[in-house]
């Protein structure tokens, strides 16, 4: 069930919303959702055609780390504040050349109805980090024998840790040559 709410339905004082369940995320492949969500939102009017949405989102993210491909959890906490503009798709382009002065996102719709569920499933994903890293001392797989070094300290980590020195050694040697 997606939760749809029109233009028309949206009270001068603002509805309010408590989302629990964003349709869709169970075939996301990025991240799994441990737990609930919340998302607590406000809509309300700005003109007849634009619509202010303010709220905030919370959940806890399975996500597993680039570095070690280990599971970690994730916590999302984000303030949300997206201004949408129902226009006519003869206009829908010159809007979209417009530059955008307000710190808003701004969404354009075809229709007077804002699609909560896509838009927190949009949030979330803009909450997601660039890089999945479960911390900045992650000192992920070895390269050669594939254990994780979070766990394990492996055989092949003196020749490791050896290697720049011997690289810059052998570019020693070469310059050397060149002289
Ligand atoms: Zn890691
Ligand atoms: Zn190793």
């Amino acid at each position: 069930m997606t939760l749809q709410v029109r233009f028309s339905e949206i009270l001068p004082c603002g509805n309010s919303y408590e989302v629990l369940e964003i349709d869709g995320l169970s075939s996301q492949q990025d991240f799994l959702l441990k737990g609930n969500l919340t998302a607590h939102c406000t809509l309300k009017h700005r003109t007849d055609a634009e619509v202010e949405m303010q709220g905030q989102l919370k959940a806890t993210l399975s996500l597993t780390c680039d570095r070690c491909l280990v599971c970690y959890d994730f916590d999302v906490d984000t303030e949300m504040q997206v201004l949408f503009q129902s226009v006519s798709s003869e206009y829908k382009h010159l809007i979209e050349l417009e530059c955008n002065v307000e710190e808003l996102d701004t969404v354009i719709l075809d229709e007077p109805v804002v699609d909560l569920d896509d838009v927190l499933r949009q949030q979330l994903y803009l909450a997601l980090p660039l890089k999945n890293i479960c911390s900045e001392q992650c000192r992920g797989i070895c390269a050669r024998c594939g254990e994780n070094l979070n766990v394990v300290e492996c055989r092949c980590n003196h020749e490791r840790q050896d290697l720049p020195f011997a690289v810059l050694a052998q570019l020693n040697n070469k310059n050397i040559i060149k002289k």
